[in-house]
């Protein structure tokens, strides 16, 4: 019997039945709280990831041949409740949700053979190289080129907003094999390891204090043929796909996560005297409401995906909710704690170690990464309402 064979709910256990067993290896193998310092938390967050690897509790919605678990759509919900409930890190980097479902739709055997399991175990951390300055929402204007040589493709250029990029073991990248006017007709998606030479990262300060982000740049960095996803000039279908999955990715585990943390608010409203008070109540009705949305349209998604391979227009309606909703929620959680907020994590009266006003803070980014929220209600118009195509974005 396999990991996930022994891992997966017989037949006959039912979905209650399944969320005990979950929780009960949450429970027995949880890591503790994170280590502070940023190497420590990753080498345990790493440890982690093993740890549900080895036990076949990793990748519910992964097919059981790359290591998952291919859960049903109401299985893999339960999942991801659990995962939030239990307080345990998830996927390092953004390779999981986002270019794997690229290499399992385009990438050879070889290819998934060799990226994917590393990918799940946690092994190898991904990073995504898209942005570059002047293609962001436009990306079909990006720079970086490839220019092929022999078995080998020579890469030079810049990306820019690259999460993960210090910790990453490999980039997803894109690139220009064709013309520089080619536009989406001459992009290329390329794997680049992170350590060959002429990679340099330059980590990026955000508003929050963090290094988030990075550049990366590619100065005659040489790439094997072999780590080419799908065709020369033939990577933009790949994009299409990974953009989707991008979106869709966050969507259950968000929901499962923010309904906890709106517990954990009302917990705080209701400590500090304020749940009395019939506004206060009025809006954590209405964020109520809307995490039950987010909620049910991630339902939706899983069911997409699993009907059609692909998260489809949904994923765009899912990320402008989320987005919306997770910048609400901490507004309203500094409206609620009012200056007290504002006291930094080492503060004697700090709340909660400063976790609203760093969130706060974090989440004015929510509505630029993973397409603007104006490009999310660009695709909903087309796509969901069937509006005419913007004049801006390239033709479908
Ligand atoms: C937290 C965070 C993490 C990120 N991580 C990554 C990463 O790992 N890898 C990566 O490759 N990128 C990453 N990005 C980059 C992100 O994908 C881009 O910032 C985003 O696509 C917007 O591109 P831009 O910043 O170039 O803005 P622009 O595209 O220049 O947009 C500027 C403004 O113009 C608006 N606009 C542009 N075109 C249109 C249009 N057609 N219609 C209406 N309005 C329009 C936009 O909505 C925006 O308000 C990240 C960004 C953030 C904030």
């Amino acid at each position: 019997m396999t990991l996930q064979e022994r891992a997966n709910p017989a037949p006959a256990e039912t979905g209650e039945e399944f969320r005990t067993r979950l929780r009960a290896f949450f429970t027995d193998h949880h890591p503790g709280r994170a280590p502070k310092d940023p190497a420590e938390r990753f080498a345990w967050n790493r440890r982690w990831l093993a740890t549900m690897f080895d036990h076949g509790y990793a990748g519910p919605g992964w097919p059981r041949e790359f290591g998952g678990m291919e859960l049903s759509f109401a299985h893999q919900v339960i999942y991801q409740e659990e995962l939030a409930r239990a307080r345990v890190p998830g996927p390092l980097g953004t390779g999981l949700g986002i270019v794997a479902p690229t290499i399992i739709k385009y990438g050879t055997r070889e290819q998934r053979d060799r990226w994917l399991g590393p990918m799940l175990r946690g092994d190898k951390v991904w990073a995504q190289g898209y942005s570059e300055p002047g293609a962001g929402s436009d990306l079909p204007s990006l720079r970086t080129t490839a220019r092929r040589d022999g078995d080998e493709y020579v890469v030079n250029g810049q990306k820019v907003w690259t999460t993960h990029a210090g910790d990453a073991d490999l980039f997803f990248t894109l690139v220009r094999t064709g013309t520089p006017q080619s536009r989406q007709k001459g992009i290329t998606y390329l794997v680049v390891d992170a350590r060959a030479r002429g990679v340099q990262v330059r980590p990026l300060r955000d508003l929050t204090g963090g290094h988030a982000f990075a550049e990366v740049y590619f100065d005659d960095v040489r790439v094997p043929v072999a780590d080419r996803i799908g065709e020369e000039n033939e990577g933009w279908p790949l994009v299409r796909t990974s953009l989707g999955h991008e979106r869709a990715a966050g969507a259950m585990n968000q929901a499962a996560l923010y309904r906890r943390v709106l517990t954990e608010l009302e917990d705080l409203a209701r400590e500090r005297g304020l749940l009395a008070d019939p506004l206060v109540r009025a809006r954590f009705t209405d964020l109520e409401i809307q995490v039950r949305i987010i909620r049910y349209n991630a339902q939706r998604i899983i069911s997409d995906i699993l009907a059609k391979g692909e998260p489809g227009a949904a994923s765009s309606v899912s990320r402008l909710l989320i987005s919306a909703f997770e910048q609400e929620i901490h507004e309203f959680a500094l409206d609620l704690l009012g200056p007290a907020a504002l006291l930094g994590k080492s503060a004697a009266q700090s709340v909660q170690r400063s976790r609203w006003l760093h969130g706060f803070l974090r989440t004015r980014a929510s509505t630029i990464g993973a397409g603007t929220r104006e490009i999310q209600l660009n695709t909903i118009a087309e796509q969901v309402l069937g509006l005419p195509h913007d004049p801006a974005m390239p033709p479908r």
